[in-house]
């Protein structure tokens, strides 16, 4: 093994070593607020309240059980758009449902049910990492059980966002080792990527990422070259107020709605290596990098998921689990 490769992989076991001995508690922040969604609550209006708020998912809670009732997400709105594509005749009664309804809404257009998967914030954090891989989800939410009434609280959620966060900023001593480029270890994915154009409808960069099960799609000109992307969660303003029929307008409409502070978008190339990536991560908001050249034509793009799976599973006995 070639001392690079050795550093890397001493750089990985750091960086497992530490998620092993930290617990999910340890990723929240000291003070923060936590908005749960009641399961009866119209979908139209949970939308407002998302909006309202300033966030895109929220955990649901069954008050008939006393029970943590899953998240709600920008890929339910989805799943909603979907639904009433597929049954236009149904429009009147979209507006009537109710959260409760979005595994019913999730059955009758046919895509796979996500599991809801939660887990003990006094685990570690490598458990939760794990579960939230390999069920796909890219949020999770830890739930915590009163030991005299067994009654369960949400204490809050986190994200693979949050996760990777923790990581590059505790363990730089490790990530500093991880010295092989994204192409060395084929981070990413650069075959067969789902673009579209600013001309493009919503409704069809919709579809894409419903079918492909993705959460962005890089926007290109006629030439490849990289001019946005579009995110799942610019869905949400463009349905504010049940405007479903706001979906015909094109990507680069959609893009002008985003927030004033829309953090921008994050780029990368193939030579770069994975400690610059963490450096990245460290420094900015970043939910995605999208890989391109020197003249910015698009490549490929780097997932938060790509990453923290290399971290967690590179080299470990079954690494690479079937993606379902
Ligand atoms: P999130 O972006 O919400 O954090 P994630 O990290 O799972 O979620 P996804 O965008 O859902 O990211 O990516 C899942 C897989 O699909 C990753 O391996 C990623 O490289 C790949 N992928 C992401 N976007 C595209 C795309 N536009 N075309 C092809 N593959 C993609």
């Amino acid at each position: 093994m070639s001392p690079i490769d050795e550093e890397q992989l001493q750089g990985l076991q750091g960086v497992r070593d530490f998620l092993r001995i930290r617990t999910s508690y340890d990723v929240l922040p000291l003070s923060f607020r936590l908005i749960v969604l009641d399961n009866d609550l119209l979908i139209r209006k949970s939308l407002n309240i998302l909006i309202q708020n300033n966030i895109v998912s929220a955990p649901l809670w069954d008050s008939h059980n006393g029970r943590f009732a899953g998240l709600l997400t920008s890929t339910d709105f989805i799943n909603v758009i979907q639904y009433y594509n597929q049954f236009p005749e149904q429009i009147d009664n979209v507006e009537k449902f109710r959260l409760s309804s979005l595994r019913d809404i999730e059955k009758a257009i046919n895509v796979q049910t996500l599991e809801t998967v939660s887990v003990h914030p006094g685990r570690p954090l490598y458990e939760a990492c794990s579960r939230m891989l390999r069920s796909r989800a890219r949020r999770i939410p830890l739930v915590d059980v009163d030991d005299e009434t067994g009654r369960e609280t949400v204490v809050s959620v986190i994200t693979q966002y949050r996760i990777l966060k923790f990581i590059a900023v505790n363990t730089e001593q490790h990530t500093s080792l991880m010295k092989k480029t994204i192409r060395e270890i084929n981070l990413g994915t650069y075959t067969d990527l789902a673009t579209c154009k600013m001309t493009d409808s919503v409704l069809d960069v919709i579809n894409s990422m419903v079918v492909r099960n993705i959460s962005a799609v890089p926007v290109i000109d006629k030439n490849n070259v990289v001019l946005n992307v579009f995110e799942a969660v610019d869905v949400i303003p463009c349905i504010k107020g049940g405007a479903y029929e706001e979906l015909k307008s094109t990507v680069g409409e959609a893009l002008a709605q985003r927030p004033e502070d829309f953090p921008g978008i994050y780029t990368c190339q193939e030579d770069d290596r994975l400690d610059s990536i963490f450096q990245t991560v460290r420094q900015s908001r970043v939910h995605r990098l999208v890989v391109i050249d020197d003249d910015w034509h698009l490549k490929g793009i780097l997932s938060l998921s790509d990453i923290l799976k290399y971290v967690l599973f590179h080299g470990e006995e079954g690494e690479y689990f079937p993606q379902t």
